[in-house]
């Protein structure tokens, strides 16, 4: 077992130095990848432990109080005990070691060393797990975002074909007008104003129609076509690609109109129209 282990640590020990404290460093000095290592387990993160235990008991043992039992001092206590006291101890040999009062203090070390170091794993994995925990939850958050967006776009929502508006005429509405009932919905606006995609899509139809006067034609990505019409100027060709709220030309009253308006079409897979207005509620936006 012990020979197994020898053997399998023995490429580590080819690269690496061992130092007293237990930290493995790269014999070439390139800091970088022990700090690597150092991070990618957190229970490195104690270096300090072992240093300032070892401090406490010789500082103890100085100042003559040797119960070091459980990390208490009865003496020595003005002394500093930051690890980097440690570095202020240039050896043992400065304090005169008694036999039986190093065995003592080597006692203290290990008994007091081993609680301390119990102490700080389960306060280290204690905080490994909290961690955990918050970038689990970050994570459900993400997904919880991609999975909202993700909706959005297979809801394929809409934006509205103009600003300033007020709706004049409905779907499906008679009146001496129109040969047959009304096939569009229609948004009022002053001569001029923008007329924008109202997703993205190709623009497969441009020109003059009779009474729809100059019109565009989309064809979104589901094959639904849309229907711009009255303009008072076409801004796209036919073939061109579009996105959502590009501008494809502007309000008017060519054709047969009483006033200036757009006149929209919703025609699913370039058949027979629709009601525009649940076809845009049902897309996310309220005429
Ligand atoms: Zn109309």
């Amino acid at each position: 077992m012990g020979n197994h282990r020898a053997d399998h640590r023995s490429p580590a020990r080819a690269v690496v130095d061992t130092t007293p404290s237990g930290a493995a460093r790269p014999v070439g000095g390139r800091r970088k990848a022990t700090r690597r290592q150092s991070q990618a387990n957190p229970f490195r993160k104690i270096p300090a432990v072992p240093t300032i235990v070892g401090a406490v008991a010789i500082v103890a043992a100085a100042g003559g109080a040797l119960g070091v039992g459980g990390g208490e001092l009865q003496a020595g206590q003005n002394l500093a005990l930051s690890s980097g006291a440690a570095d202020s101890f240039s050896g043992t040999d400065a304090f005169n070691f008694s036999g039986a009062d190093a065995r003592s203090v080597a006692i203290s070390r290990d008994s007091s060393r081993q609680a301390l170091e119990d102490a700080a794993n389960k306060q280290t994995e204690a905080a490994v797990e909290e961690v955990a925990q918050q970038r689990n939850s970050e994570l459900q958050s993400l997904a919880g975002l991609a999975q909202k967006r993700a909706d959005q776009i297979a809801k394929n929502l809409w934006v509205l074909p103009t600003v300033g508006y007020h709706l004049t005429a409905r779907f499906g509405q008679s009146s001496g007008l129109w040969s047959r009932n009304h096939t569009g919905l229609d948004f009022a606006a002053p001569s001029g104003t923008p007329i924008y995609a109202i997703a993205n899509g190709v623009i497969t139809s441009t020109g003059y129609d009779g009474a729809y006067g100059n019109k565009t034609v989309e064809t979104l990505a589901d094959g639904t076509e849309i229907w711009y019409c009255h303009q008072s100027e076409i801004g796209v060709t036919v073939g061109q690609k579009v996105v959502q709220s590009t501008q494809i030309g502007r309000v008017g009253s060519s054709g047969n109109v009483t006033g200036p308006h757009v006149h929209i079409e919703v025609r699913p897979g370039g058949g027979d129209p629709v009601d525009p207005y649940p076809a845009f509620i049902y897309h996310g936006v309220t005429p």
